[in-house]
C-alpha cells in the first residue's frame, strides 16, 4: 500500500501515460489557439487555492486539472507566433527526454552513481566546445541556465586572476576586483556582483557606439582609470547577442586586448552561440574561440526544455579549483571523470544532458544548422518587410532579432502597439528601450515558425499600428 500511494497500479499507471500521450500530441498539433494565457492571474491564483493536499485526488483527476492550468495558465511559448524572449518550441526529442531522465532519475553529483549521465554530458559539451572553436583541453558542465553560467564564470575568472581567492576570499586581492561588460549586457551581471560579494559597484557597463557594440575604446580608458584608482581590473564580458537587440560585441578586439591587459575574457553567448552549429553563420563568432570561458543556453535556439544552460572553460583546472571539495560521505572519486559536485556550484544534479544529446542524436548538427540559418532568414524577411510598411528598423544584427519604430510616433504608441497584439493573443512580442526610446522587438528563433507566420504579424503590425492615427483623425475638429 505504502509504495502503491506514490508508484500507482499498473492499470492507473498505463491511463495517466495514455493521457499524458494524448496531451503531448494534441498539444504540438494545436498551433492555432490563443498565444497568451486564457485565464488572468486572479482566475489563475483562485483555481489553484482551490487545490487541498488534505484531500487526495485521483490520478486521473489531478492530471486533468494541472494540465488544464498549465494549458489556460500560461504564455504559450511554443506557439509559431511567439516572437519574444529566448524561450522556442521545445524540441520533441527533449520534451521525450526530460520523461527519460525523470525515469531513470540519474544521480550526476558523482561520477560512480551515473558513469553513462556524466560521460554523455562530458560528451555533448565537448562537442559543443569544438564547434564553438575552444582548444581542446576545454571542459565544462551543464547548468540551470544561463545565469548559473555566468556566475560560474566570474567565480572562475576570480579564482584565475585573484591568487589566495579560495581561502582568503575577495579580502586576499590587492584592491576591489572589478568586471565589464556592455551597457547593452546581461544585466544579471548585476546579481552575480552581488552573490559573489564584489558588489554591484563592482560592475563597469561600459558604453556603446551607435549600433550598440561595447566600445573598446572606453573600455581600454575606465580599466586604465580603474588600475591608476588601485583596483584590481580581472574580467571582460564580451556578449555574442545581446538579450534586447541582439548586438554581437566585437569579440576580436575585446580578445585581443584581454591578451594585452592579461585580463580574463567571458563570452556570453548564451542564446546567440547556438549559431557554431552553422558553417554558414560561424564566421560570425571569430574571437569566441579565444575565450576563456564561454556561456551557452541549449534552452533558447538549440530548442531544449529548460533549463539547460552550459559553461565551458578553456581552463578546466580554475574550474576544478574554484569547486574543489572532498568529503568522506561521498564515493570515492573515479579515475575516469572528475565528480561534478566537486566541479560545478550544484551538489545533488540533474541529467540536464540527456535531453539535449537526444535532440541532437536526431536533428544532427545539420538539422540544428538549417533551423538556426532558416530563423536568420525570416528575420532578414521581417525586417525588409518592415521597412517596406515604413516601419524603421533601429538595431543592427545579423541575428533574428528585430527592433523597429514608428517614425514620428512616442513611447506610449509602441507599447500600445506590443500591449494590444498580446491581448488579442495572435503574437506575442515585447518593447525594449533602443538609443534612449522605446522600440517594438520581435525575436524570431523558433523552429515552430513559417514565412506565413512571420507576414502573418507582419500583416497584424500594420492594423494595430493604424489605430492611434484614426483616434487622432476623429479627435480633431
Ligand atoms: C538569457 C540570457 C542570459 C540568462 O540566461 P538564463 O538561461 O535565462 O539564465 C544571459 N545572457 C544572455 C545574453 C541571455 O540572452
Amino acid at each position: 500500500m505504502r509504495r502503491r500511494a506514490l508508484d500507482l497500479s499498473p492499470d492507473v499507471r498505463a491511463r495517466v501515460l495514455s493521457t499524458l500521450g494524448d496531451t503531448v500530441l494534441e498539444h504540438l498539433d494545436g498551433d492555432d489557439g490563443a498565444v497568451t494565457p486564457a485565464m488572468t492571474t486572479d482566475e489563475v491564483r483562485e483555481r489553484i487555492g482551490r487545490l487541498d493536499f488534505d484531500a487526495p485526488l485521483a490520478p486521473d483527476d489531478a492530471m486533468e486539472q494541472v494540465t488544464a492550468l498549465l494549458r489556460d495558465g500560461i504564455v504559450h511559448t511554443g506557439h509559431p507566433r511567439y516572437f519574444g524572449l529566448f524561450n522556442p518550441r521545445p524540441a520533441f526529442m527533449g520534451i521525450a527526454g526530460d520523461l527519460l531522465t525523470a525515469l531513470f532519475n540519474p544521480q550526476l553529483a558523482a561520477t560512480s552513481h551515473a558513469p553513462a549521465a556524466v560521460e554523455l554530458e562530458r560528451h555533448v559539451v565537448a562537442t559543443f566546445a569544438r564547434w564553438l572553436g575552444l582548444p581542446e583541453r576545454t571542459e565544462g558542465s551543464f547548468t540551470s541556465g544561463g545565469a548559473e553560467a555566468n556566475h560560474t564564470a566570474v567565480l572562475v575568472a576570480l579564482q584565475r586572476m585573484v591568487p589566495g581567492v579560495a581561502s582568503g576570499g575577495l579580502r586576499a586581492a590587492s584592491g576591489q576586483p572589478v568586471l565589464y561588460a556592455s551597457a547593452d549586457s546581461h544585466l544579471a551581471w548585476l546579481k552575480i556582483a552581488h552573490a559573489t560579494g564584489l558588489g554591484r559597484d563592482a560592475v563597469r557597463l561600459i558604453g556603446v557606439d551607435e549600433s550598440s557594440r561595447m566600445e573598446v575604446g572606453a573600455l581600454r580608458d575606465a580599466i586604465r582609470a580603474d588600475r591608476a584608482a588601485g583596483r584590481l581590473p580581472f574580467l571582460v564580458v564580451g556578449t555574442f547577442g545581446t538579450t534586447s537587440s541582439g548586438t554581437i560585441d566585437p569579440l576580436d578586439e575585446l580578445a585581443a586586448l584581454c591578451a594585452a591587459e592579461r585580463l580574463h575574457l567571458h563570452v556570453d553567448a548564451a542564446w546567440g552561440g547556438a549559431i557554431c552549429v552553422s558553417d554558414r553563420l560561424r564566421p560570425l563568432l571569430a574571437g569566441c574561440e579565444r575565450a576563456d570561458t564561454v556561456t551557452l543556453d541549449a534552452h533558447k535556439w538549440l530548442s531544449a526544455p529548460m533549463g539547460a544552460g552550459m559553461l565551458l572553460s578553456a581552463d578546466p583546472a580554475a574550474l576544478a579549483e574554484t569547486f574543489a571539495v572532498t568529503t568522506g560521505y561521498m564515493p570515492d572519486p573515479t579515475e575516469a571523470a572528475p565528480d561534478p559536485y566537486s566541479t560545478t556550484m550544484q551538489w545533488s544534479r540533474r541529467a540536464i544532458g540527456v535531453k539535449v544529446a537526444l535532440t541532437l542524436l536526431t536533428a544532427g548538427r545539420s538539422g540544428h544548422a538549417t533551423i538556426v540559418e532558416q530563423d536568420c532568414d525570416l528575420g532578414d524577411r521581417l525586417r525588409s518587410r518592415l521597412c517596406s510598411d515604413g516601419w524603421e528598423i533601429v538595431n543592427d544584427t545579423p541575428l533574428p532579432v528585430v527592433c523597429f519604430v514608428d517614425p514620428d510616433h512616442d513611447d506610449a504608441h509602441h507599447q500600445r502597439i506590443a500591449d494590444e497584439i498580446v491581448r488579442s493573443g495572435r503574437a506575442w512580442l515585447s518593447t525594449v528601450p533602443v538609443g534612449g526610446r522605446r522600440a517594438l522587438r520581435a525575436c524570431v528563433i523558433s523552429h515552430a515558425t513559417t514565412q506565413q507566420d512571420v507576414d502573418a504579424f507582419a500583416d497584424e503590425l500594420q492594423r494595430f499600428r493604424s489605430r492611434d492615427d484614426r483616434r487622432c483623425t476623429s479627435k480633431r475638429p
